[in-house]
């Protein structure tokens, strides 16, 4: 179904009430933002954004954007379930006029897959039209969504992205700027976020005071089209109202559209980016921080730094740490594409056991974790992942992956192999067993669902049908993010909110 909605329309959109009252306040998303001071196009910029961030959410999208010269409230916004590349088209950018825009891509459960939790959250109110997008997940969505709809207040979606919309406009409706209200919003939320919102004059970011959701700053200079004056510009970090400014939940996006990093938002800063420059706030930064691991392990794209930490990098670290803690005397060293593809180099660098790429993967198939059904499943990591026989006929593999939840990809993975061929295959996940859901914002099945809680090592390796099977241990997180304060409690059920 294809809706492009003006803000009136979202109002009157045809929701199926059993959708939503089956739907739960569930998101895992990856957030785009961009303002060009001086005038330009920016909606180019936020597709090739949302392009790079697809890996977070490939349910649905949507692209805001407005002239902050214009007047107050003259949003234009798309949004639709699909990926970037099939939502938006090229005639879409002549109705996508604006120097500030905010993108998402959206990635939730499946009872959650409707158009109307597609973010952008727009909505026009007194002090003119406000665009969020949010990655993350609020714990207390639910008690602030109860007093909201005691107010009289009208919810369109199911998602605790809208909530906060309320929250705020709530706010700014008594506040002196919309900065304030964000902040006042914010100290009201539990739970893990990394929002952006544009209202008519500025681009304004927050993170979750413990930084369990990521958002990262950057700069664009608005000459970088290889004529010269890029250098200077770029060494040059003070505000220049001639650049263009950029909130991420990646360094990969920033990058994708020819933007430089300029440095992760702290844990519980607000960030506002005007035409008259960059200001911050910190009233709400705590001395803990919990920045989600899981992020690390699989989340993050393999050339994204986050936090200051290189993902490939604690990927690696963490197939080193593995092959230290259980070396096998096998032939070859395979990785699960992608997230697992640089834990199994570090592994077979340490373990110095050649690695070799053992599966095509087609690019074209979205995940197989999302799907609905064991058998739906089961088939889609047949249709991803293909086996090169050649590489592993005849030989003892040890096979790496990022995490094993429901123990589906490995257990068809071993099956693919062996039917190639392979005398043995080890596992090795270069993470702890998964035991613990996760309630910020990171798809995890309930405990039921995940093997490694229900199962002993052993019964889960007869399961796969895998020769051996070990973990990274939780102590050997310092390898990949040092001492970096992190959220761990999908491993260790010791929840930071
Ligand atoms: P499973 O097949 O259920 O054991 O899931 C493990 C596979 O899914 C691994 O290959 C992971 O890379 C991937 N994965 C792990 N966690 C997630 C998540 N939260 N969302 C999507 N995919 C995941």
């Amino acid at each position: 179904m294809f809706k492009e909605c003006s803000l009136n329309d979202l109002s009157k959109m045809d929701i199926s009430e059993t959708e939503i009252k089956n739907d739960k306040l569930h998101e895992e998303c990856g957030v785009f933002g961009i303002y060009s001071p001086s005038g330009g196009e920016v909606s180019k910029d936020v597709y090739y954004g949302l392009i790079a961030l697809q890996h977070r959410g490939q349910e649905a999208c949507g692209i805001a954007v407005s002239d902050t010269s214009g007047e107050k409230g003259n949003l234009k916004l798309k949004k639709d379930m699909g990926l970037v590349s099939e939502v938006f088209h090229k005639e879409d950018f002549s109705n996508l006029k604006g120097n500030i825009g905010v993108g998402h891509v959206r990635y939730s459960t499946t009872g959650g897959s409707v158009v109307e939790n597609a973010q952008p959250i727009a909505m026009n109110y007194i002090k003119g039209s406000l665009a969020l997008v949010h990655n993350g997940n609020i714990v207390n969505a639910n008690e602030l969504k109860e007093k909201q709809m005691y107010r009289g207040l009208a919810h369109y979606t199911t998602t605790d992205s809208e909530v906060l919309a309320y929250e705020i406009i709530g706010d700014r409706v008594n506040s002196g700027s919309i900065e304030e209200a964000i902040k006042k919003s914010a100290s009201k939320l539990k739970g893990g976020f990394a929002v952006v919102v544009m209202s008519p004059r500025k681009l304004v970011g927050i993170r979750d005071p413990f930084g369990i959701k990521p958002l990262v700053l950057g700069v664009k200079n608005n000459f970088v089209d290889g004529k010269g004056e890029q250098g200077s510009l770029f060494d040059n970090e003070k505000f220049d109202k001639h650049n263009t400014y950029i909130l991420a939940s990646e360094s990969s996006a920033i990058r994708a559209v020819g933007g430089k990093v300029i440095r992760d938002i702290k844990p519980g800063e607000i960030i506002s980016i005007t035409s008259k420059g960059i200001t911050s706030d910190y009233d709400l930064c705590q001395e803990k921080k919990a920045h989600c691991i899981f992020e690390y392990i699989y989340f993050a794209r393999n050339d994204s730094v986050m936090d200051g930490i290189a993902i490939h990098t604690a990927r690696e670290m963490a197939g080193r740490a593995l092959a230290r803690k259980s070396k096998v005397d096998a032939d070859i060293v395979v990785g699960v594409p992608e997230s697992g593809i640089p834990a199994a180099m570090g592994y077979s660098k340490e373990a110095n056991i050649p690695y070799v790429q053992a599966f095509y993967k087609n690019s074209y198939i979205g995940r197989s974790f999302i799907k609905p059904t064991d058998e739906e499943r089961r088939d889609a990591v047949h249709m991803k992942l293909s086996v090169l026989e050649d590489e592993v006929k005849d030989k003892n593999i040890v096979i790496i992956d990022d995490s094993i939840v429901r123990g589906t990809t490995m257990k068809q993975l071993i099956i693919m192999l062996k039917q190639a061929g392979a005398k043995a295959v080890h596992v090795r996940i270069s993470s702890p067993p998964f035991l613990y859901p996760c309630y910020y914002g990171t798809d995890v099945p309930t405990s039921k669902q995940l093997i490694a809680s229900k199962h002993s090592n052993e019964d889960v390796r007869k399961n796969i049908g895998a020769d051996s099977l070990e973990y990274l241990s939780i102590e050997d997180f310092k390898y990949m993010v040092g001492d970096l304060q992190i959220c761990k409690a999908c491993f260790n059920n010791d929840y930071p909110v």
